[in-house]
Parts: structure tokens; C-alpha cells; sequence
């Protein structure tokens, strides 16, 4: 412990005191210039005078002497670094320097160092009893690692948690993470026997490709909780496509933790009662939930908040009524809610439980209990305990209402059974853990690998920098497999009248330039093209009207695809987290709309479909009024290679297919655009 501290009030201090308290194994070694005692403990002047061998430092000293101290912390063959000091990459400049001048010493001696700029961490494990933080709190042993990037987060975070009920095994405040990441600790609790849920406070990702490998294996075994802060900044070149204008700034880290299976949370009152849910309760088999309840209205509450949550209500099997009726008052509901009206006790509780928990059309249950002055309300607990626990259903409690004391709700408690104040909060966390099951059933695809023509798709790059010309952009694309609607690009109206016959009508007529983003709102798109002197007449019109303000306006006559439904597909590349990939229903309403789906790369060869069936317009793009469904596989297809082509090309960091129009079977592109990084 160096800058062991005797100053009232200081970390220096604050932290000796911790090592003590938790009643640390091993010996604890003050270090400290001045002082020959800290806190009744002799004290050393310097690391090198340290007699025995020493395994973790704690550096709470200023500033410039951390290179000092970190660099005999090296000699002295210490292998972890915590470093509480602050003064790094956080203020820029000379602190980034030092920072850097850190990670070198410790690199150069294989040292580990956590922090700086943190509250340090803390290991309850038998045998270990270690509290290297200056937290006022000193958590109970448990079953939860954490790690939070603030320090003063971590505090609090902390306090609640023990609030919470939730025992705490590690805890490790990362600050500035010049060495050790989030994913490094989460790959370390995957195989930590004490630690069963994973706690994860964060504000932005190092490395989110390694998080998101580390945290899908961890997250098998192990359930992960993320609260993400801040926004990631997205490119400047965002606004420049429909993809950039509806990928808002905060999707690209939401779609990566979803994608690594990290169940994301808004607040930590929701992440601690999920926490203590998955703990101490089973991960339902699906999303049907019973709710049990003794008054209406919070039944209609809870039903709602479920519903809400995209849940279901279960429908109770015919036996499962037709016991509730035989045990239940007539002015009891039998349906679901099952209300058993306000003179319910315990024994009621207990005959409508029964059935219920047994009913294999139940995934779980939520029992609700306003608490009537005349009933036992800890002989109802009982009842609660003694029929839902350890039958292999999640149980959720809502006790609102004056209760008897807090007994009936302690009893709950102990016996893991999370209870809440009100019916949205119950419903919230029983959605989490059927997301937590839906993650654990996912299973993963391949990412395929197409034959292409890288060749012609670097002739089609070429040197080209900004917004590529619809012709290169096609060439592009089509290079990648991704089938475009036949066209020929000409500059007068007699030769658009050639193509138009070559082609076969009817055909659609364009004007495009490469300052032209939008073309139909500005008029040049003309669809529906029947005869040669449409065609004739759309273009002497599209010339008359767009040629003076854009130069270098050509005509593009395409065949009109023959599909029914116009989808989007997309990337952008998301400063932080790499590609980001969009699908969704297509068109000229993309803004307006936004119902697009993300995913980061890389995507397997399930996810495309996925996204598409995600979309809330899905139903569209199935059978729907007398028209086929749509053949989304052969769009999954093209976005699966137009990821194969900007994972070969990085300096691609946009690409919008839009509208994609697919028929029954198979569908062309009509439209492209595809931003190079200049
Ligand atoms: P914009 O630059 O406005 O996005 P598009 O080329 O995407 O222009 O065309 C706008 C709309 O016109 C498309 O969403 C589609 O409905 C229709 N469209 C364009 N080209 C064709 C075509 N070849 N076949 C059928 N419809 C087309
Ligand atoms: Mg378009």
C-alpha cells in the first residue's frame, strides 16, 4: 500500500484502513516517506525496503512519483498495479503521457495494472478477504462480481447492491483501463467458481470486438447485466444516407450488447432485482406468465405491465380451471388473472397456486398480495414459499398495501423469491430472464463466405474518395454478388428511347448526379414508362429541369423490377463499434418509418432474416392481402455480401441499398449509394 496515509480524511488513509478491516490474509505493508506507523502498522519508506515478497500494490501517491513507484514496484518482481491515483488520460496532455509511460514500465515488467484514475477492487473469497478500495462500504461475501468505470459510481453502486441483498464475491472500479478491460474481468469471473451473475457498469468498449467474443462464451454459463452510459458519437458522415439518419447514436453499443448476449439495463434499481432473480430463481421456459392476485385492479396493473413487457398471459389448461373453480368463491376469476378475491388467506393462496405452478402452459408466475388487515399475511408468505419454490418456474412477488410488519416480506425474501413494490417493476425483470432464455436457446450460424470478384470490386474503388457515382457504386456492389435491375446509362433523349425498347417497357427513368442524394425529391424518378414518347418526353423533361443545376446529370433507364415489397439494406461504420448493419422495410419512407433493425459485424447467416423478422412492419413482408410473401432470405443474402465486401474494404463507410425490391422469389437492386473515406 503505497502513500499510506496517517492525514484524517485522505484515501491514503482511507484505504489502509479497508485492507484491515476486511481482515485481509496476508500481511498489509504501509508504505510511506515519512511516517515509520500507519495506523498501528510499521511502515516502509520506500517498496524496495519491503522485506518479504509482496503480490498487489495499491498506488495512492500524487501523480509524478506513480512512474517512480511503479517502476520499483517492477524490480521488486510485484505483478499487479492498482492505481488510485488520478492525473492520466483522463486530463489529456502530460496526464496521456503518463499514462503511456505507465503501461510501458508495466508491460516491461509483466505487471497488471488496474486503473488508473479508479476506487480500487475488492475479493471477499474465503482466504482472500481483500478491500483495496477507499469505499466507505464493505459488501457482504455473494455470488456477484461487478465493474463499474466510474469510481464514484462504484461507491454507490456498492451501497445499493448491499441494500439490495446482493452479496458481492469481486468488485473492481477500472477507471481509466490503461491495462485491464471489462472484458478481461468478465473473462476472469467465467471461470471463477464463487461468481454466478456479472454486473457491468460501463460508459464505452476499448476493444468491442474482444467484448463481444468474451462476453457471448461467459455468458453461456453466466449471466451478465450491463448498464451502458453515454452515447457513442456517430460519423459525421451518418446523415448522409437513410441508414446513418435512422441508426441513432446510442444503436450501435445497444445492438453489440444484445448481440453479446448482455442483458442491458436502464437503471440499477432494475439490474440489482434482476441480479438477485436470476440468482435465486429459475429462467423461465418461455413467456407465458400467470399472475395470482387477491384485488382486481393490480391484477389489470400487472397484466398490463406484462403484456407491456412482451410477455403473454397464460392460458390456463381446462384442468387447471376446473380445479380453481372447485377450490375457489364463485366471485373469484379463474381466468388469468386469477383473482381470489380480498378474503383470501393463506389456505386459498395455497389451492390456487397448486394447479397453477403444475399447469404446463405456465412459464411463470407473478403473486400478488395487497395486504388486507384481517388476513395473516406472513401465513400467506408461507403459502407463497411452501407452493412456488423449487418447482422449476420463476416466481415473482408484489406485496403492496400495509403488510404485517416486514416479516411476510423477509420470509419471501430469504427464500429467493424477489419481491417488488409494484407490478411493472415484477414484470420488467420476468422479461429480462425470458430474454436471458431466449439468449441461452439462440444458437449461432456460420458467417458464410462468398465467392466474389475482389478484382473488379478494387477497379471499382479505384481511387474514388466521397460519395461514389451511382455507376461505381453499382459496379461495386454487383463485384460483391448483389444482383442489380438491368439498365443502360445514357445522356439524350433518343438514346433513352433505344434502351428503353432494348430493355422492354415499361421502364423507370432517372436523373443522377453525384450531388443528387435524394432523386424522387426532386422529381427524377419517373416510373411507369409505357411508350417510346413517354420515355422521349420524360427525358427531354428531366434534362429541361435538372441539367442547369447539375452539370454532370446522366439518364438511367432501368427495367421495372418486378417484385412487391422495397426493403433497406444497410451499413454504416460506427466510429466505436465497426460496421453496423441495418435491414429494414425500404422505400422513400425510410425516416418517416424507422423501422429498421441492427446488427454489428460480424453478422452470421442467421441473423439477416432475423433482423427482417424482428421489424415491427414484418407482417408486410409476409403473405398479406392476395400478394405472395417476400423472399427476405435473398436479402439476408445480399446484406451477408455486402458485409463480405466492407470487411474486405475498410475504407467503405457507407453503404445503402435502398430500396432492395423483393418478389416471391429472389429481388434487385434499384438504387445504391457507398461512401469511401476520403
Ligand atoms: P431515390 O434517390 O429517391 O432513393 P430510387 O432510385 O430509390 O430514388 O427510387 C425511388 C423509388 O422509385 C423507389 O423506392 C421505388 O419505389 C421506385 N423505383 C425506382 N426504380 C425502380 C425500378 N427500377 N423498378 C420499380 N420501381 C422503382
Ligand atoms: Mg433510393
Amino acid at each position: 500500500m503505497v502513500g499510506a496515509s496517517r492525514r484524517e480524511g485522505s484515501i491514503g488513509r482511507q484505504v489502509v484502513a479497508n485492507l484491515v478491516a476486511s481482515g485481509f490474509d496476508g500481511p498489509v505493508y504501509p508504505v510511506n516517506a515519512k511516517a515509520d506507523v500507519v495506523q498501528s502498522i510499521p511502515a516502509y519508506k520506500s517498496v524496495k525496503d519491503i522485506p518479504g515478497p509482496v503480490d498487489l500494490a495499491v498506488l495512492v501517491v500524487p501523480p509524478d512519483a506513480v512512474l517512480t513507484v511503479a517502476e520499483q514496484c517492477g524490480k521488486k518482481g510485484i505483478k499487479g498495479l492498482v492505481v488510485v491515483t488520478a492525473g492520466f488520460k483522463e486530463i489529456g496532455g502530460e496526464g496521456a503521457e503518463r499514462e503511456a509511460k505507465l503501461c510501458r514500465i508495466a508491460a516491461r515488467h509483466q505487471m497488471r495494472v488496474i486503473g488508473p484514475n479508479c476506487m480500487g477492487v475488492i475479493n471477499t473469497e474465503t482466504g482472500v478477504s481483500l478491500n483495496a478500495t477507499f469505499a466507505a462500504t464493505l459488501p457482504e461475501p455473494g455470488a456477484v462480481a461487478m465493474v463499474s468505470q466510474s469510481g464514484a459510481l462504484g461507491e454507490a453502486i456498492l451501497a445499493d447492491a448491499c441494500a439490495a441483498g446482493l452479496g458481492v464475491s469481486m468488485f473492481a472500479s477500472v477507471g481509466n483501463r490503461a491495462d485491464v478491460t471489462a472484458a478481461d474481468l468478465v473473462e476472469f469471473w467465467g471461470g471463477a467458481p464463487d461468481v454466478k451473475v456479472i454486473l457491468l457498469y460501463i460508459e464505452s468498449f476499448g476493444d468491442p470486438q474482444r467484448f463481444v467474443e468474451v462476453a457471448r462464451r461467459v455468458g453461456r454459463s453466466k449471466p451478465i447485466i450491463a448498464i451502458k452510459a453515454g452515447r457513442s458519437a456517430q460519423g459525421a458522415a451518418a446523415a448522409g444516407s437513410h441508414t446513418g439518419a435512422v441508426a441513432g447514436a446510442d444503436v450501435a453499443a445497444d445492438t453489440m450488447l444484445s448481440q453479446a448476449g448482455v442483458l442491458r439495463v436502464v437503471s440499477f434499481r432494475e439490474m440489482f432485482a434482476l441480479a438477485a432473480a436470476l440468482l435465486n430463481q429459475p429462467v423461465p421456459q418461455g413467456r407465458r406468465v400467470a399472475v395470482v392476485t387477491n384485488a382486481g385492479g393490480p391484477g389489470i396493473l400487472a397484466t398490463d405491465a406484462l403484456v407491456g413487457s412482451g410477455l403473454e398471459m397464460a392460458e390456463l389448461t381446462p384442468s387447471t380451471q376446473s380445479r380453481l373453480a372447485k377450490a375457489l368463491p364463485a366471485e373469484a376469476a379463474l381466468h388469468n388473472p386469477i383473482d381470489l378475491i380480498a378474503s383470501a388467506d393463506a389456505a386459498r393462496y395455497r389451492k390456487a397456486l397448486r394447479p397453477v405452478v403444475a399447469d404446463p402452459r405456465v412459464d411463470g408466475l407473478l403473486v400478488l398480495f395487497v395486504s388486507p388487515i384481517m388476513i395473516d399475511a406472513v401465513a400467506v408468505a408461507e403459502a407463497i414459499v411452501e407452493e412456488t419454490v423449487d418447482k422449476g418456474k420463476p416466481v415473482m412477488a408484489c406485496v403492496m398495501g400495509r403488510q404485517r410488519g416486514k416479516e411476510a416480506l423477509n420470509l419471501l425474501t430469504q427464500n429467493g423469491i424477489p419481491v417488488f413494490r409494484y407490478p411493472e417493476d415484477a414484470a420488467a425483470t420476468l422479461a429480462a430472464m425470458v430474454r436471458r432464455r431466449e439468449l441461452l436457446d439462440r444458437r449461432r450460424g456460420r458467417r458464410p463466405e462468398f465467392k466474389v470478384d475482389r478484382a473488379a470490386a478494387e477497379r471499382a474503388l479505384g481511387r474514388a474518395e466521397g460519395w461514389l457515382a451511382a455507376e461505381r457504386a453499382e459496379a461495386l456492389l454487383a463485384a460483391y454478388g448483389v444482383p442489380f435491375v438491368e439498365g443502360r446509362r445514357v445522356s439524350s433523349p433518343n438514346d433513352a428511347v433505344t434502351a428503353a425498347l432494348d430493355l422492354g417497357m415499361p421502364v423507370v427513368l432517372k436523373g443522377e448526379s453525384a450531388k443528387l442524394v435524394h432523386k424522387s425529391e426532386e422529381g427524377a424518378v419517373v416510373t411507369g414508362l409505357d411508350t417510346s414518347e413517354d420515355v422521349h418526353a420524360a427525358a427531354q423533361d428531366l434534362i429541361r429541369r435538372l441539367r442547369r443545376k447539375y452539370r454532370d446529370l446522366t439518364l438511367h433507364v432501368q427495367a421495372r423490377a418486378k417484385g412487391h415489397r422495397e426493403v433497406l439494406l444497410g451499413m454504416t461504420r460506427d466510429p466505436r463499434h465497426g460496421p453496423l448493419f441495418a435491414a429494414g422495410l425500404g422505400g422513400t419512407h425510410v425516416e418517416v418509418l424507422r423501422d429498421v433493425a441492427f446488427r454489428i459485424a460480424p453478422m452470421d447467416s442467421r441473423d439477416p432474416q432475423a433482423m427482417f423478422r424482428s421489424l415491427h412492419g414484418a407482417p408486410l413482408l409476409d403473405a398479406f392481402r392476395g400478394e405472395p410473401a417476400a423472399d427476405i432470405k435473398a436479402a439476408g443474402d445480399v446484406l451477408l455480401r455486402i458485409q463480405q465486401l466492407v470487411l474486405d474494404f475498410p475504407q467503405i463507410e457507407e453503404v445503402e441499398v435502398n430500396p432492395f425490391i423483393l418478389g416471391a422469389r429472389g429481388g434487385v437492386a434499384v438504387d445504391a449509394r457507398v461512401h469511401v473515406r476520403s
